[in-house]
């Protein structure tokens, strides 16, 4: 079934909204986006009250007020700088309306003098005169019923102002259709949500502060639509997937006890934990869909291999997938490490690999001579084909995006499928990214680790940082130096980086390296190995580093700028340090002048190292979007929910969506076809592809 015809205005280009030229275009697709629909999940950030309309006198200062005035005589500035003022007045006091860099033709047009005028706009006192600067309506009296209103305020973006912004959201929002009702009669009933197009309608009028709430019954019911478009598409994918019949993969004991004499550590008792909830779901008949979780260094490859090696036992192939190069290079080097002791062979997969090379690669792929296949997403390639895939294991997963998991599972008949994920989600999250997988977790780290020392300190200060390093460094220390995040651009992190770098090097000499996102796979390798070899002290990078990098020797790590990170992304980067049996000390430099808020969050950091207490603060403080880092990884930002908020309604989709599929799993049904329509209003068009194959 296409898209409804109904939704097919909704997406057109907002140029279809009169008024709407290129420039306005482009500036709203800064605040929201290309579309009509765009323009529809754009809610209002706040509410202006025109209805406030006093006499003179009585008008408080500081609030917005709706004047009956008449206009007295304009006062053109006497000197440059000074404003134009237009003194004004009713019955019981005066008034002066001013503006600056104003037109006095212009001015002298809209309010001639002894002419009436409805005026609105922030009120103040100045030096004892009442006066109200730039008026946003100028009006005739008989149009006092269309100005004492309230007004949304909508996002803003320089050259978009609130006037026009408002013409163009009325002209948007005119064309909100009515669709028929996808959302369960009695559950609307319970909870007093209104119907879709109300609830639209209803969200883009408040009528007070209050109405703004994620809580009221309009917003809320506009984020449930979203969650529950979400977890149909989960749970349709998830039905997809159960649809591929699991296989039994036994094992083989002796193989079992081989791999773990040939891991140089013992397993912790988290780790003994996961793996054997792992090997339990793949002697199953059904297929393994499990998410393992575990804090940056808690071991979690350990326990991939240990899963590999159990898939092997049982006579297939495992795949170890990682969302970079330099991830791929390093779980190989890891791997075939443990491998080769355990008797097994190792290859790797990736856009790096060419010509003959490659081709031996795949040879041995599909002959099965290679156990274990560490790649990236080289692996999804057409003519990667294997002997008998039985486990994919993921690192890093929601980096690769939700649904190539089942791209790549599609190439082994029945695979298992494990997916290692080190961002620590709050759970309301877990069931938004992954639905109702099967999770196991790391708690504990690996014995013999020490506790982080982590401090802040003033960038004022970095003299005499760079003065402890020196003393560090003769101490045989290996440190990282992470640079600022420069606007997301990577043009500008470059610089920053470079301009550092050249700072280091006057200091540590050729000790010291330079790492960034824009250098050749070769390269990064090469700079990683001096460092990781200790032919470098210091490594200056940008936040490359950030994901699974492994040097055991490195024990400070300096963070500038440290207020601009998110949490999760600096708990990512301090987890590469402290992995070795030395004490390690993380700075995080800041800015003394930034906000309460961006202290408070560093605070935390320096206070835990607990991956889920900080997930959860930086949910609270910064948003969902923020935590699960969507922005990198292309996954659906919400437009209308706020998983901080909606805990609760991220819980009920759940259930409801699971619900839905179980009576029609088709959806064929009356409320099943409304339903198609609220995934393609949110734009879930893959979800009902699956539904299409099933
Ligand atoms: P992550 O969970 O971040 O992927 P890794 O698997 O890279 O963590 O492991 C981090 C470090 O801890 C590695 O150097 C690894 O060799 C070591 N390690 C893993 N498990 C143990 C263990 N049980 N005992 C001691 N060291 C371990
Ligand atoms: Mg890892």
């Amino acid at each position: 079934m296409p898209r409804p015809f109904a939704l097919d205005p909704l997406f057109q280009s907002t140029k279809a909204i009169s008024g709407v030229g290129p420039r306005l275009t482009t500036l709203f697709e800064k605040v929201a986006g290309a579309r009509i629909v765009d323009l529809f999940w754009l809610l209002p950030t706040g509410v202006i009250d025109r209805r406030y309309a006093p006499k003179i006198a009585e008008a408080q200062s500081g609030r917005v007020a709706t004047l009956t005035v008449t206009v007295d005589e304009h006062i053109a500035p006497s000197r440059r700088g000074l404003p134009y003022r237009v003194r004004c007045h009713d019955g019981t006091g005066t008034v002066d309306l001013i503006f600056f860099n104003a037109r006095g033709d212009w001015l002298a047009q809209q309010l001639p003098p002894q002419s009436q005028r409805i005026v609105s706009g922030k009120i103040e006192l100045y030096q004892h005169t009442l006066q109200m600067p730039h008026p946003d309506v100028i009006a005739f009296i008989n149009e006092r019923a269309s100005v004492e209103t309230v007004e949304p305020v909508y996002p803003l973006t320089a050259g978009l102002t609130h006037k026009v912004s408002l013409r163009i959201m009325r002209g948007a929002l005119a064309r909100i259709p009515e669709l028929d009702e996808w959302q369960d009669a009695a559950y609307l009933k319970r909870q007093s949500w209104p119907r879709w197009h109300k609830a639209l309608h209803r969200a883009h009028n408040p009528q007070d502060e209050a109405d703004l709430s994620p809580h009221h019954p309009a917003r809320a019911r506009l984020a449930y639509d979203e969650l529950l478009a979400n977890q149909l598409t989960i749970a349709l994918m998830r039905q997809q997937e159960k649809k591929m019949k699991g296989r039994t993969l036994k094992g083989s004991v002796e193989l079992d006890q081989k791999a773990l004499s040939a891991l140089p550590f013992e397993l912790t008792a988290s780790q003994k934990h996961a793996v054997e909830e792992i090997k339990n779901d793949m002697r199953q008949p059904t297929r393994m869909l499990r998410l393992l979780q575990g804090d940056v260094g808690s071991g979690k490859t350990a326990v991939g291999f240990m899963a590999l090696v159990h898939a092997i036992g049982a006579g297939g192939q495992g795949v170890i997938m990682a969302p970079t190069e330099l991830l791929a290079r390093q779980h190989e080097k890891n791997i075939s490490q443990y491998a080769a002791r355990a008797g097994l062979n190792v290859v790797t997969l990736t856009g790096r690999d060419k010509g003959k090379n490659r081709d031996s690669i795949l040879a041995m792929i599909a002959s099965g001579e290679a156990h274990i296949i560490v790649g990236t997403h080289a692996l999804f390639q057409e003519d990667v084909v294997f002997k008998d895939l039985a486990l994919v294991i993921i690192d890093e997963q929601h980096r690769f995006g939700v649904h190539q998991r089942l791209k790549l599972s599609e190439k082994g008949e029945h695979c298992d499928i494990l997916v290692m994920t080190a961002t620590p989600i709050p759970r309301t999250l877990t069931l938004t990214v992954y639905g109702d997988m099967d999770v196991s977790r790391l708690t504990e780290k690996p014995a013999g680790r020490q506790p982080i020392d982590t401090r802040l300190v003033s960038n004022e200060r970095i003299a005499e940082v760079i003065e402890a390093l020196k003393r560090k460094v003769e101490e045989k220390a290996r440190v990282y130096w992470v640079c600022p995040l420069v606007e997301e651009s990577e043009k500008l992190d470059l610089a920053a980086a470079e301009e550092r770098y050249a700072l280091m090097q006057q200091y540590f000499g050729d000790r010291a390296g330079l790492l960034h996102g824009r250098m050749k796979p070769q390269e990064k390798d090469a700079v990683m190995a001096a460092f990781a070899s200790g032919d470098l002290d210091i490594l200056v990078s940008t936040t490359v580093i950030e994901v699974g990098v492994d040097v055991p020797e490195a024990t400070v790590m300096v963070i500038e700028h440290a207020e601009r990170f998110g949490l999760a992304q600096l708990h990512q980067l301090r987890g590469r340090i402290g992995r070795g049996a030395e004490k390690s000390t993380c700075i995080l430099l800041y800015n003394p002048k930034c906000g309460e808020i961006a202290k408070k969050r560093l605070a935390t950091i320096r206070d835990t190292e607990d991956g889920f207490i900080i997930a959860e603060e930086d949910l609270k403080l910064r948003g969902a979007g923020e935590v699960l880092g969507t922005k990198q990884s292309g996954l659906p930002e919400f437009r209308l929910a706020h998983p901080e908020f909606h805990g609760e309604l991220i819980k009920t989709a759940f259930d409801d969506a699971r619900l839905i599929l179980d009576r029609d799993p088709h959806l064929l049904s009356e409320r099943g076809t409304a339903l198609r329509t609220l995934l393609y209003l949110f734009e879930r068009d893959m979800a009902i592809k699956y539904l299409r194959s099933g």
